[in-house]
């Protein structure tokens, strides 16, 4: 496939070193293209074309923009198909996941952006004879830094709602999975978007994401990744007073209390613990069960993970591909040996090499998912981000020791709680310090609802207004007549 080139200014453009990386297909181990290794002179020519692009774009109308952003949403539509076989070969996901979540979500967020700005009203508050009106600004250049495991799905949730707001931008896809915010670009281009409003710098995080951070005319930095990579983030530009919001990582419970129908809701716990190999930030990684059901939900759990179809992510049939990386899978494992070592036993899964995938070669990152009881809710498996196909289970004799457990891990990003009465889920819900729980249901998401976590699983919300709210300032108009 053909090299790709940063997109500075509208054009593509080589790093000013000219040095490369490659991309890899973590399902084969073949290379798929090289990328640009890029640096600080880099991001400075984007900075520059988004600082010169930015008077134009932010004296646009609302509306002007959001016709921009139905535009784009309709070219991406119609090139879904090209967007889930690249996000497919660079992630290693199935293309019907990569279809179905990773194209869908990057054309409706676009989509959602564009509508909600149509509905979106300030308010005016009247007092003491004078009327105070909420007028809203761009931010102005905003970096936008983004992971590998939903890599255009990540970058236009971001993307969307800072051009609605009259930002220009300077965006960094994980250098693991540049492919489809290439496409993004080639898309903006065909349909002659305004140069240098979207700038893309691809390259390694600590070369070219630290130089987005810590560039001075860059005011806002939205960042979604790692706690520890999330903490140099913060250090960085806190100092600098740059508008900041952190996704960062999770290690969230799935909790199934004793009246849940379990015939009913498996196939959602199981999606919850390994869509896209549990490299979901959201997937539910413990799943805390009442002692007085934890046999019956073990067999038939077990027994559904070990039914999952892994294989090769080309093939329609293909439930789960492999994971991102081989250094990712080495990690995942020793995850699963630290596991055993703490005096867990694996239920289902286990090394790659015990359980060969078919129809794939040894090139490839692949895992079966994997189960493991008998931990201690406090281990370091259990509550340390392993990001992978690896889920531990855990019994509790009251909701309390369930909220307990849920509760003890440094992250709080999501949860999931599973019961026939939604009342005492909801009420149960209330109870886990987490930015999101689902009752019943997992992933289930209206991109109006705030979205982000606690403790450290980051710092601010994205979502409806909350994003717009971070994509601009505020400033209070206050009237008095004379
Ligand atoms: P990382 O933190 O390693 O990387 C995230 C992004 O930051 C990448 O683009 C990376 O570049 C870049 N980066 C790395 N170092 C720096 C730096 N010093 N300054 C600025 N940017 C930098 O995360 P992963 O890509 O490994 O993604 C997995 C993590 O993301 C998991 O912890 C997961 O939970 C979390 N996540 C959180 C979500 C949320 O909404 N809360 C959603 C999805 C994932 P490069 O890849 O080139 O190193």
């Amino acid at each position: 496939m053909e090299p790709i080139l940063n997109f500075i200014n509208g054009e593509f453009h080589p790093s000013a070193s000219g040095m490369t990386l490659e991309t890899v297909n973590p399902a084969s181990g073949q290379v798929i293209t090289t990328l640009p290794r890029s640096s600080a002179e880099d991001v400075a020519m984007a900075t520059k074309a988004a600082l010169e692009a930015g008077p134009a774009w932010s004296a646009t109308t609302m509306e002007e923009r959001m016709a921009w952003l139905h535009r784009i949403a309709d070219a991406l539509e119609e090139e879904a198909e090209t967007i889930a076989q690249l996000e497919s070969m660079d992630t290693g996901k199935p293309i019907s996941l990569a279809r179905r979540v990773d194209a869908a979500r990057s054309v409706s967020n676009f989509r959602f952006f564009a509508n909600f700005g149509r509905d979106h009203t300030e308010p005016i508050f009247s007092d003491h004879g004078a009327v105070n009106h909420v007028h809203r600004s761009p931010v102005g250049c905003v970096g936008l830094i983004t992971p590998w495991n939903l890599p255009l799905y990540l970058l236009t949730w971001k993307v969307a709602p800072a051009l609605l707001m009259g930002n220009t931008i300077v965006a960094k896809p994980s250098e693991l999975t540049p492919m489809t915010a290439n496409h993004l670009a080639k898309v903006l281009t065909k349909v002659h978007f305004p140069k240098g409003v979207f700038n893309l710098v691809h390259g390694l995080g600590p070369e070219v994401g630290q130089a987005i951070v810590e560039h001075p005319d860059i005011r806002g930095i939205s960042f979604t990744g790692g706690t520890a990579t999330g903490k140099i983030v913060a250090a960085t530009a806190a100092p600098m007073f740059k508008k900041l919001s952190l996704e960062l990582g999770g290690k969230n419970a799935t909790v199934v209390l004793d009246d849940a129908p379990l015939e009913e809701m498996m196939d959602g716990i199981v999606r919850a613990s390994f869509t896209n190999s549990g490299q979901v930030c959201l997937c539910g990684s413990r799943v805390l069960v009442d002692a007085a059901i934890y046999d019956r939900f073990k067999t038939m759990f077990v027994d559904a993970v070990s039914n999952i179809v892994v294989g090769d992510p080309a093939s329609e049939s293909t439930v789960m591909g492999s994971v991102i990386s081989k250094d990712h899978q080495t990690k995942v494992e020793s995850y699963i040996e630290l596991g055993q070592q703490e005096g867990g036993v694996v239920l289902t899964g286990g090394s790659a090499t015990d359980a060969p995938v078919k129809g794939v070669t040894a090139q490839g990152a692949f895992l079966r998912p994997t189960v493991i009881e008998g931990l201690s809710h406090t281990s370091r498996t259990a509550t340390e981000e392993i990001f992978g196909p690896v889920v531990t289970l855990h019994p509790f004799t009251s909701e309390q020791e369930a909220i307990d457990m849920a509760n003890a891990t440094e992250y709080g990003l999501a949860g999931s709680v599973w019961t026939a009465d939604t009342a005492r889920g909801y009420a149960f819900a209330q109870h886990l310090d987490t930015g999101i729980v689902w009752v019943n249901t997992w992933l289930n998401r209206d991109l109006r609802t705030p979205f982000g976590g606690v403790k450290q699983s980051g710092v601010g919300r994205e979502g409806g207004a909350w994003s717009l709210n971070f994509f601009s300032e505020l400033t209070n108009i206050c009237v008095q007549q004379p």
